[in-house]
């Protein structure tokens, strides 16, 4: 079974067995999803600076993470040192 189907970029009527095709050849795909994205980033403008802060946020926490493993390495290093005297404690 093949479909007639009017390619969603340049308008041009081809022919395909494929029931969910929108575009009659690479170039127009590609066009075609260029312009999709384009479209949705209208759409989602705070996408990028959205996606940033969640991005930091976690490198931030995975920094934090390690900052603490090194403080408990370091108090468990002292401590080794001085069999677990802590002048300020
Ligand atoms: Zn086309």
């Amino acid at each position: 079974m093949r479909y007639g189907v009017k390619c969603a970029v340049c308008g041009g009527l081809f022919d395909t067995p494929s029931n969910n095709a929108k575009y009659c050849s690479d170039g127009c795909k590609e066009q075609g999803i260029k312009l999709k994205r384009k479209a949705w980033e209208e759409l989602n403008p705070n996408y990028n600076s959205e996606a940033g802060k969640v991005f930091r946020g976690k490198q931030k926490a995975k920094r934090m993470e390690r900052h603490q493993q090194f403080l408990k390495d370091k108090a468990a290093a002292i401590e080794k040192i001085t069999g677990g005297v802590f002048l300020n404690e």
